[in-house]
């Protein structure tokens, strides 16, 4: 292949075999291993040689990560020393290949598909908030997963009166570790001495399931449970004994739908998507017109609080493959005043207003948009006025449209108008 001429001159190269998904061998995309033992300047070829994808971002400039011991922050490999192509020695499957260059002989290199989250630093997590005994968060064990793992709910509120309920669940998809990230840096903020956050406690009940699938992310799966599943599949009739997780969560949104002193207002599913950049979301389309402005005032919120967010990815659909998402399924159980959304980011970068070169993703800044997702609560439920002006509300991004409508070859200049041509759009398919 001409593209792999850059890499004569190596003096090893491995082939590596993603491990499918448990119960799944459909699913082989995320990797995360180590080498050890390597000599200073040793310059070796990795190639990854049965992906289960064709379409990726690594065409657009997206590496693997790395880190070592004696650089534990991880990093994005440089986009010159990858190459993803079609190979003729692996049945002319994707491969994608990188170049890496050892430095030092004591330490060990670990790389992985993208920053990984894992089960044990989500338990850490919450045993350090619980450990600051905050009158306003409460953790509990939802449930268990097959393997006993397990199934943590937060409830973050100042107690005291009826309030609106806001639902965020993440990582039903194991491999998709950016949506923990955004999970960490909305409770991270929901629980700060942030005055935003102060006045969201008192008037809004957020309920977080920051691990939907902790077997899956254990597993180091991309896409299913133990047992094979997509659990993001399967709402419709979750079994306790195949899907306990979910079949537990399920039960609980039914039970407060139920029950008439609960006003459940927001569910959002949080996910990493592996071909799209920016953080966008799919919403569901409704009937009536005005319901569905009603829902597009959210994301748009949201678009002007993060520089990262896209409203002209956002989009409304109702996919027969999308059917037993908790989006689309809690979207029919619920009633017309509650939102239910899908927030996805990509696993790669995101553009900026007028800038045409992407800027990858880093943990913090998957964090920073988990944050943005939070505050914008305020704006939503029109709380401003009760910021105290003399406290500091830190800096909000604006957000400028112009780069992703033209990426869209869309005219539009306002952003109603390009919200009503997605409504439009979907209606007519
Ligand atoms: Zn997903």
């Amino acid at each position: 292949d001409p593209t792999k001429e850059h890499l004569l001159g190596f003096e090893f190269e491995f082939d590596l075999f993603i491990r499918p998904d448990t119960c799944n061998p459909r699913f082989r995309v995320w990797f995360n291993f180590t080498v050890e033992n390597v000599r200073e300047t040793q310059r070796v070829i990795f190639n990854i040689v049965n992906f289960s994808k064709t379409k990726s971002l690594y065409r657009d400039g997206m590496s693997p990560v790395v880190k070592s011991t004696s650089r534990p922050k991880w990093q994005r490999l440089p986009a010159k020393n990858v190459y993803y192509y079609r190979c003729p020695d692996h049945r002319r499957n994707y491969v994608m290949s990188f170049a890496f260059c050892f430095d030092r002989e004591d330490d060990v290199y670990q790389f992985a598909y993208c920053y990984p989250y894992t089960y044990s630093r989500l338990q850490h997590y919450l045993a350090s908030l619980e450990r600051r005994n905050l009158d306003y968060l409460q953790r509990e064990q939802l449930g268990l997963s097959v393997q006993q793992r397990r199934l943590d709910l937060l409830t973050i509120t100042n107690p005291e009166r009826e309030k609106r309920v806001v639902f965020l669940t993440a990582r039903v998809h194991p491999g998709e570790s950016p949506a923990s990230f955004i999970c960490h840096g909305v409770i991270d903020f929901l629980v700060s001495q942030h005055p935003i956050a102060q006045v969201l406690r008192d008037h809004v009940i957020f309920k977080i399931v920051p691990m939907l699938n902790p077997d899956g992310v254990y597993l180091g799966n991309y896409r299913c449970s133990l047992m094979g599943f997509d659990l993001n599949r399967h709402w419709q009739d979750p079994s306790p004994w195949a899907h306990p997780t979910l079949h537990a969560v399920k039960q609980l949104i039914v039970q407060m739908n139920q029950d008439p002193k609960v006003s459940l207002e927001f569910y959002i599913d949080v996910h990493a998507h592996s071909t799209m950049m920016n953080g966008f979301m799919y919403g569901n389309v409704f009937e009536e017109e005005e319901i569905g402005q009603r829902q597009a005032v959210f994301p748009r919120l949201l678009c002007q609080n993060a520089p990262d967010f896209s409203l002209s990815s956002t989009s409304f659909n109702r996919d027969v493959v999308k059917a037993g998402t908790g989006r689309r399924f809690l979207g029919g159980l619920l009633d017309d005043t509650s939102y239910c959304y899908t927030l996805e980011v990509s696993f790669y970068s995101y553009l900026t207003a007028g800038s045409t070169s992407p800027v990858p993703y880093t943990e913090d800044g998957y964090i920073r948009l988990g944050r943005n997702v939070a505050r914008t609560f305020l704006d939503y439920y029109k709380l401003n006025n009760l910021i105290d002006e003399s406290k500091p509300t830190g800096h909000i991004n604006r957000c400028i449209m112009q780069s992703h409508i033209s990426l869209n070859h869309s005219n539009g200049t306002d952003l109603g108008f390009v919200f009503v041509f997605h409504i439009l759009m979907n209606n007519i398919t």
